[in-house]
């Protein structure tokens, strides 16, 4: 086993940290590995457009973060990791917020294909099964914003310069999230305008609050 750097030391410090914020934050809060969770196998097999479900993405379903298959093995991960954590957190804090319409606006409109069930009623109500197709879902973007947001301010904070914007917005664009916002310029506007205001410090209370843990260890 290799000794610890004091670059290690400090990132573990770090997780300690945002774990003890998280768990005052969140009523039940815990990080379990998706390969061990059989919700997060279903979803695998639902969610067939992300191919890296398992291996790549962190999940939330509150007040859990399910973890990928990579997590806590790398030493070069260490820091992406803990990026994943305050992103999957800020789903969690809006989860908190908004409750149970958080789930909704998260998955509208393809959620509304649950209304074909009604078809043992009235086969009209086949037609929801439309509502699986990869429409635009200005709730899920405006959610995954508030989360990336939150992950660009990360990366600076801790390396110091600006993220793969275009990766960013291809999360938005792409299959990832199932084609939830087909604007990629806006979206890297926006996010561009976001990180100008986190260089100069000008930024909301929930991300203060970060922060402030952050730049106790960097
Ligand atoms: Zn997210």
């Amino acid at each position: 086993m290799s000794a610890l750097s004091l670059r290690d030391v400090r990132l573990l410090q770090l997780r300690v940290d945002l774990h003890k914020y998280m768990e005052e934050q969140v009523p039940g809060f815990s990080i379990e590995k998706k390969e061990k969770s059989s919700l997060m196998k279903l979803l695998s097999i639902l969610l067939f457009f992300n191919k890296s479900f398992m291996t790549k993405y962190a999940t939330t379903a509150y007040p859990k973060i399910y973890v990928p298959t990579f997590w806590g093995k790398h030493k070069r991960t260490q820091l992406m990791e803990l990026e994943m954590l305050i992103h999957e957190f800020v789903h969690l804090s809006d989860r908190k917020k908004y409750g149970h319409l958080f789930n909704i606006i998260y998955l509208a409109p393809q959620i509304f294909s649950l209304l074909a069930l009604a078809a043992l009623w009235n086969p009209w109500f086949l037609l929801a099964l439309g509502f699986l197709l990869p429409w635009p879902s200005p709730g899920r973007a405006w959610l995954e914003y508030r989360g990336y947001r939150m992950s660009i301010a990360f990366y600076y904070w801790t390396r110091g310069k600006k993220c793969n914007m275009n990766w960013v917005a291809r999360q938005f664009t792409g299959p990832n999230y199932y084609f939830m916002f087909p604007f990629k310029k806006y979206i890297i506007k926006r996010l561009e305008s976001d990180l100008k205001n986190i260089e100069k410090d000008d930024i909301p209370n929930d991300m203060r609050k970060i922060k402030d843990i952050i730049k106790k260890r960097f």
